[in-house]
């Protein structure tokens, strides 16, 4: 038994479920029958002897990595190994890295850590060669397909169709299938290369999708800051009578510190948000350059022609099969660069809104 695993696979092809779902294996005397109380408590992240950590702000910093490092030296009190599981571990900070590795290198014999990341290069050297990989693929457009009508009740038109728009990504598909506006927002980045016609209409449509990602987010978060709050306030006997200056003063650092935490929290949201549009905006491209190299738009239209490659975004083959038409490859391909900027400048804190005009600036450019 290894006691340091990555967990390592594209967005959406379940990390986290797999690193919960291996926990639970672990804790459990069947070896994972899903029912009993330790499977049923490490599912839902209630059991007391398997750590779920999950990046609040942009990083997992050293002194969080310090706490868990603690927790990793305990006996579990009543399962059967301890458990850390990291669920992004490529958010831990290189100072943090090297607190980690500390535990890594000396385990006690019933601590086990797992750490997830989408790629192995996402984590320090060190760490990796001291983890054992596991390597997860993503599931094809037909198991994601048969996923959604059976477990979630998604009819099969909706459910093949977003599976196939989505790549793979289960929780994106079936979020897809299920929100009305998750699917109105998709609709808004498909049909938004056509909108590109000048500057104004390029400032104007980035102002509107960091507004649509920042107000997603706000409505993600709404409920979950106002629990944390009540708790803070709670924990203070907020409510009823007067208090000791000193417990003012100790609230209202806590409040601050609360407040901070779910601004960081809320920022980093929002980034994810717009990686979606960048993610969307590139396969979008990338259809485009499927059709402009030569590739049939959908299959069955060229008898002869070996097997079709098919297009992504097949809810907008008019409008790629007429962008395909009307640009030369050499312009999708900056086209593509123009996005992998954006994201690497979203990485390295540009303003949301800067990194979107600036993206859209160049998607609008005919050069
Ligand atoms: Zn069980």
């Amino acid at each position: 038994m290894s006691h340091a695993w990555l967990i390592v696979g594209p967005p959406g092809s379940g990390r986290s479920n797999a690193a919960r779902a291996f926990a639970a294996a672990l804790q459990c005397a069947e070896g994972g029958c899903g029912e009993c109380n330790s499977c049923r408590t490490t599912l839902s992240g209630a059991n007391p002897d398997v750590t779920l950590v999950r990046a609040q702000g942009l990083s997992i910093g050293v002194d969080e990595v310090r706490g868990l490092a603690r927790k990793s030296a305990m006996t579990p009190t009543g399962g059967r190994w301890q458990i850390i599981v990291i669920e992004e571990a490529d958010r831990v900070t290189d100072q943090a890295s090297n607190a980690l590795l500390k535990s890594l290198e000396e385990p006690p014999p019933r601590t086990v850590w797992l750490l997830c990341a989408p790629t192995p290069d996402d984590v320090s050297v060190t760490i990796r060669s001291r983890t054992r990989e596991l390597h997860l693929v993503t599931p094809n457009d037909d198991d994601v397909a048969r996923l959604l009508i059976n477990r979630d009740g998604v009819d099969q038109q909706t459910a093949k169709q977003v599976a196939h728009i989505t790549q793979g990504h289960v929780g994106w598909a079936r979020g897809l299938a299920r929100s009305e506006s998750a699917r109105a927002t998709r609709q808004h980045i498909i049909t938004l290369p056509s909108r590109l016609t000048g500057v104004g209409a390029c400032l104007q449509e980035a102002a509107k999708l960091v507004s649509i990602a920042e107000s997603q987010v706000k409505e993600n978060v709404a409920e979950l800051d106002a629990t944390e709050r009540a708790n803070l306030d709670a924990s203070y006997g907020i409510g009823g009578g007067s208090r000791p200056a000193e417990i003012a003063t100790t609230y209202a650092r806590d409040k601050k510190r609360l407040e901070e935490e779910q601004k960081s929290r809320a920022k980093r949201l929002v980034r994810s948000e717009l990686d979606k549009v960048f993610t969307d905006l590139t396969t979008w491209y990338r259809d485009v350059l499927t059709l402009q190299l030569g590739a049939t738009p959908l299959p069955g239209t060229a008898p002869g022609v070996l097997p079709a490659v098919q297009i992504v975004n097949v809810d907008a083959a008019d409008a790629i099969t007429a962008a395909a038409q009307a640009t030369t490859t050499a312009q999708t391909i900056r086209y593509l660069d123009a996005i992998l900027t954006a994201r690497a400048q979203l990485d390295h804190n540009v303003s949301p809104l800067m990194a979107m005009e600036s993206l859209l600036l160049s998607l609008g450019s005919k050069r």
